[in-house]
């Protein structure tokens, strides 16, 4: 009898320290999100999780003509008031485009459309159709003071490339507003982690080998995020070549740089998304060297040989995934 009781009283405590997990799903900005909370506070802050990404893709979808960017994006030059939300994110991705040197344009939509990777429907475009759509895109013409923003006619804004970093980060404050202290958020290839796993641990996030179907190696997170950028995700082959969704605006057709992934670590998940895509448009060298210059973020790089690089900041914070602990792993040094 005491012996049950002992044991009884045991599971009690097992399961007491073990916090509840509390799981939603939904989809969103044209992929599939996944939460995890724990805590008591978990199922409460989900919910608002969920209304809330529906709300922030409202306004920053670019195809959907109740959307914000939408209203923008049919201004015909006219002024448009924006959200706190919009005009937000507006800021921040162009200090992230300038910061770049333009190798991050949320101006490039023209191209990604014509390449047809707005509607499926894929085709590439001529020569002469190609200079005329870089010509068009240029994030320096976009007029923001305070909430409004007037785009010259026929430009047009596509948050594609910071829209789910944005949201993962926006998400993981007002989690930790709602009492949550420990939680992860996937929303498509970002990854957005909120303090620790439940007993304290890193949470484990793999980076996908842009070639195959494991994971090159576990990084090791801890309130931050996470995001990678790859030609892998979303592409079209014609004719022997394979044309992929991030494209370098100088040319308006698929970044060729050499890399086929780059994963962004840090803080602030808008500049992890935007750096994503913009350190995969720069290629390994100019991805390095810019890591070098602002720093404040760590970077993982994958070329098409198969070279992985990453900065100094992960060196103590990853493992190589199975299948891949013979691979060499370059450092980047400051
Ligand atoms: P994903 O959306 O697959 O996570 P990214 O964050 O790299 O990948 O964003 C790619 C999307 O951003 C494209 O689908 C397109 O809408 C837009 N885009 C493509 N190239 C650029 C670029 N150089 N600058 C800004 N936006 C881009
Ligand atoms: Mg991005």
């Amino acid at each position: 009898m005491k012996r049950i009781f002992l044991l009884l009283l045991g599971l009690l405590l097992l399961s007491g320290c073990q916090p509840q997990k509390h799981d939603s799903q939904t989809f969103a900005m044209d992929t599939i999100m996944q939460f995890t909370a724990y805590g008591p506070k978990g199922q409460q802050a989900l919910a608002h999780a969920s209304a809330r990404v529906q709300e922030l893709d409202q306004l920053f979808s670019v195809t959907r003509s109740t959307s914000e960017i939408y209203a923008v994006n049919h201004a015909q030059g006219e002024p448009v008031a924006l959200s706190e939300d919009t005009a937000r994110l507006l800021a921040q991705s162009l200090e992230l485009c300038s910061q770049t040197g333009g190798a991050l344009d949320i101006t490039a939509y023209p191209a990604v459309r014509a390449w047809g990777f707005t509607t499926g429907d894929y085709q590439v475009p001529s020569a002469d159709e190609l200079l005329a759509l870089a010509a068009q895109i240029d994030y320096s013409q976009v007029e923001l003071t305070e909430n409004q923003v007037r785009l010259p006619e026929g430009m047009e804004l596509d948050f594609g490339a910071v829209a789910k970093g944005y949201t993962g980060e926006v998400l993981a404050q007002e989690l930790r507003e709602l009492g949550v202290e420990s939680a992860i958020l996937t929303l498509g290839g970002n990854v957005q982690t909120i303090g620790s796993r439940p007993g304290g641990d890193p949470w484990r996030i793999g980076v996908q080998d842009p070639e195959g179907d494991g994971y090159l190696m576990v990084l090791s997170l801890v309130d931050q995020a996470a995001v990678t950028s790859g030609g892998y995700q979303r592409f079209f082959d014609a004719d022997g070549e394979r044309y992929w969704h991030i494209m370098d605006p100088a040319s308006a057709a698929p970044a060729r740089s050499g890399l086929t992934s780059v994963t962004i670590v840090g803080d602030s998940g808008t500049q992890c998304d935007g750096l994503s895509t913009a350190l995969f448009v720069l290629g390994w060298e100019d991805a390095a060297g810019f890591w070098r210059e602002h720093q404040g973020f760590d970077a993982v790089l994958v070329d098409e040989d198969g070279r992985i690089a990453i900065t100094a900041g992960l060196e103590d914070r990853y493992v190589l995934g199975p299948g891949y602990e013979d691979r060499t792993v370059e450092v980047i040094r400051p």
